[in-house]
């Protein structure tokens, strides 16, 4: 019987996927004793700090990352830092196979005049700070101003407006930092401006989140029928228009139709508007968009340009990995073939690998086909390495699942006097009181 010992870094999804993949290759011949290490004090990656607290659906994933991690020859080591606490050399010298999961976290940047203006801000830093992730508390986030704009039109630019743009008293229920929860209570925010820079028909959106919009239940969700319209034409005109386009051009439409309330909170879609400028004399107070117009299906400018008046902007265009020392990149990921790091024992899964698109699941079938590649790659065990004794000797105090499992337990109880899922804690001081580390 060989007995592999693997290293997995990032303890989000992607990373969760691969170590189920590994366990579930296990035979009477083949056994994996799998260590994952994790640089914030708690786990499970965007499904703690990326998915939007108001879809709690989404964050159940997180029952199988426990039963994952509470299967024989499964460690957790969070509150490990990459690079400092243990280096990536290291690690490949002690394990069989490093599995970098990194994820992707660094906003991408517009490149427009004005975007470092106090009040323009990335979903990247916007995102987590409503999630109580532990490196964000301390974003700047002025919410006194009565119009925000979002650019982008993908499903992270939905989840920010709805932040924006919900009655805050529908986010009490829910997982929201307490922080951001306290902020959104004073927000002024009342008109929510969703901006792509290309047609309804190329929206990067999924269409269970359109879907929900006219749901909404103190907020107007304003879309033109006519461009609706017109976008389905256009995309007709091209032959079989692709399922997900028309769901979502679909979905769009109902939205249009939907009888507006006059609530005193709305959302505005803007399409075929490329931003061109954040302006203001301190802080922003305007951006102007350039306005296309789509002719033989490529998107062109028109030359002509609108203003919309806000005093924040979020940008939500995508994300790129943060590099790791000694790791090659390219396009904003490590340089891989097919979830290989040609040349060493090290493979990549999840956004890290293929940037960041994809749903959840996405990972679960991404990081199994990259596992299958490791397993056939492996030939005979290294000599045991003990990460414990390694981190203790450098005076190292790791969270394990049993400390993970108070926190957890700690803040499921916060939250239940409240009817929330759990009350978040912030802090790495509170997170490690918690932990009884
Ligand atoms: P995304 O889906 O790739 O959307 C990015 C948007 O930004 C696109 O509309 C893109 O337009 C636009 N964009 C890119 N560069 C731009 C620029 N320079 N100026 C103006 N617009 C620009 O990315 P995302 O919203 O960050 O989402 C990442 C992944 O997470 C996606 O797969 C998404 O579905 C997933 N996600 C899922 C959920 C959910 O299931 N509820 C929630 C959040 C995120 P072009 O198309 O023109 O490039």
């Amino acid at each position: 019987m060989k007995h592999f010992h693997i290293a997995i870094v990032g303890a989000g999804p992607a990373g969760y996927f691969a170590a189920q993949a590994l366990q579930n290759s296990q035979s009477e011949d083949l056994k994996f004793s799998i260590d994952m290490i994790e640089k914030l004090p708690t786990p499970w990656g965007l499904v703690r700090s990326g998915v939007a607290p108001d879809h709690p659906k989404i964050k159940t994933v997180s029952k199988v990352f426990e039963k994952i991690a509470t299967t024989e020859g499964f460690n957790l080591f969070c509150n490990v830092e990459l690079g400092k606490d243990i280096s990536l050399a290291e690690l490949q010298e002690m394990y069989d196979a490093v599995v970098i999961a990194t994820g992707s976290s660094r906003g991408k940047k517009l490149g427009i005049p004005g975007e470092e203006l106090p009040g323009s801000l990335s979903a990247a830093e916007f995102v987590p700070w409503y999630n109580a992730h532990p490196d964000y508390t301390g974003v700047e986030v002025d919410l006194n101003c009565e119009e925000a704009v979002l650019i982008g039109a993908g499903n992270v630019a939905m989840d920010v407006a709805r932040m924006l743009a919900l009655e805050p008293h529908e986010l009490d229920p829910t997982d929201t930092a307490e922080h951001a929860l306290e902020n959104l209570h004073k927000s002024e925010v009342r008109k929510v401006h969703i901006c792509g820079r290309r047609g309804p028909e190329h929206a990067a959106f999924t269409s269970p989140e359109l879907r929900e919009l006219p749901k909404l239940e103190h907020t107007d969700v304003h879309i033109d029928e006519h461009q609706i319209l017109a976008a389905k034409k256009r995309a007709e005109s091209q032959g079989e228009v692709p399922k997900d386009v028309k769901s979502n051009l679909e979905a769009m439409l109902a939205i249009a139709e939907t009888v507006k309330k006059n609530h005193a909170r709305s959302m505005y879609f803007h399409f075929l508007a490329t931003p061109l400028e954040i302006k203001g004399n301190s802080k922003v107070e305007e951006v102007t968009f350039g306005i296309n117009q789509v002719k033989d299906n490529k998107v062109i400018a028109t030359g002509e340009t609108f203003t919309i008046k806000c005093g924040l902007v979020i940008s939500a265009i995508g994300y790129e990995a943060v590099e790791i020392n000694d790791l090659d990149y390219e396009n904003g990921r490590v340089k891989n073939t097919d979830g290989r790091v040609i040349g060493t024992n090290m493979y990549v899964v999840g956004w890290a690998k293929r940037g960041p698109s994809g749903v959840i699941g996405t990972n679960k079938s991404d990081s199994t086909e990259v596992m299958q590649l490791l397993i056939q790659d492996l030939t005979s065990p290294k000599p045991v390495n003990n990460l414990e004794t390694n981190l203790a000797s450098k005076g190292i105090v790791h969270i394990s699942q049993e400390h993970w499992e108070r926190i957890n337990a700690a803040e499921v109880a916060a939250g239940e006097p409240f009817g929330k899922p759990r009350k978040k804690f912030v802090s790495q001081q509170e997170l490690l009181r918690a932990s009884q580390v």
